[in-house]
């Protein structure tokens, strides 16, 4: 079943015209990949799915509603990791979850699972600037998991990682998937890193923002 459905969506910026009538759809739990050149929109798309954005036209349904803007069943994972330097990695995690300032023993126990499944262990208390690149950005997915949301959202989230970084969250990432279920939109200017992930690739062409083509890949999951 449709998971998100993008009909004609549009959203300009004075005169650049980021998203011209963009249409498409994601099943429900589709590794979904957005590849296009730098420009063409992908970041205004998520955002727009994400709810932080408002599009100028045309609408998007999040199983079957409107988005009306965030909500905790739509987790973002940015570029730049948009982590909190004041807070630790379970302070940055815990913000993800839909009371950040509980520390009862269940929002505990998720926080503890979070941090063991990116693979965290032992940096609970390390602040952003104390990790590398990729480990940041671990914490970033923990946070997006953290309500356990039923859609993954993630903008060139390795785009700041060195290569051999990357395959190993890439394959870190695929096993989350794997276990979660959820509906994944990934955008990527990286064609190579499109069809490593996805089952389904989303072309975008710059000019001006439109879907130029669609594609399904049939992989061989673990
Ligand atoms: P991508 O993520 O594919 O690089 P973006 O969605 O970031 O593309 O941007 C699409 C187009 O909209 C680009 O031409 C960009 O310069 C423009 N744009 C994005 N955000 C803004 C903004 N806040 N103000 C003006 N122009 C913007
Ligand atoms: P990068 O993104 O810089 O390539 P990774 O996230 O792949 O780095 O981390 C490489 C290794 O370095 C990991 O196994 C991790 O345990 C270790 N590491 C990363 N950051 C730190 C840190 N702040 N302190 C100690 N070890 C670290």
């Amino acid at each position: 079943s449709e998971k998100i459905t993008i009909q004609n969506v549009s959203r300009s910026y004075e005169s650049t015209h980021a998203l011209a009538d963009v249409s498409f759809s994601v099943a429900e739990g589709e590794f979904c990949c957005v590849v296009g050149p730098s420009g063409c929109g992908k970041t205004t798309l998520l955002r727009a799915i994400a709810g932080l954005d408002d599009p100028d036209g045309g609408s998007i349904l999040v199983g079957g509603d409107p988005v009306t803007g965030p909500g905790l069943d739509r987790g973002m994972v940015f570029q730049e990791y948009a982590l909190f330097p004041w807070r630790t990695v379970r302070g940055n995690i815990r913000f993800g979850l839909d009371r950040p300032a509980c520390d009862c023993p269940d929002c505990e126990a998720r926080v503890r699972e979070l941090i063991d499944l990116v693979g965290l262990d032992g940096f609970e208390d390390a602040y952003p600037k104390e990790l590398s690149g990729g480990m940041k950005q671990r914490v970033g997915i923990a946070r997006a998991l953290a309500p356990d949301p039923d859609i993954l959202l993630m903008d060139e989230p390795f785009g700041s990682v060195d290569a051999r970084t990357r395959d190993r969250l890439h394959a870190e990432l695929l096993d989350i998937w794997t276990q979660t279920g959820q509906t994944v939109v990934f955008v990527t200017h990286d064609i190579d890193e499109a069809v490593t992930l996805a089952d389904r690739v989303i072309v975008m062409d710059a000019d001006p923002g439109t879907v130029q083509s669609t594609f399904s890949i049939d992989l061989e999951r673990p």
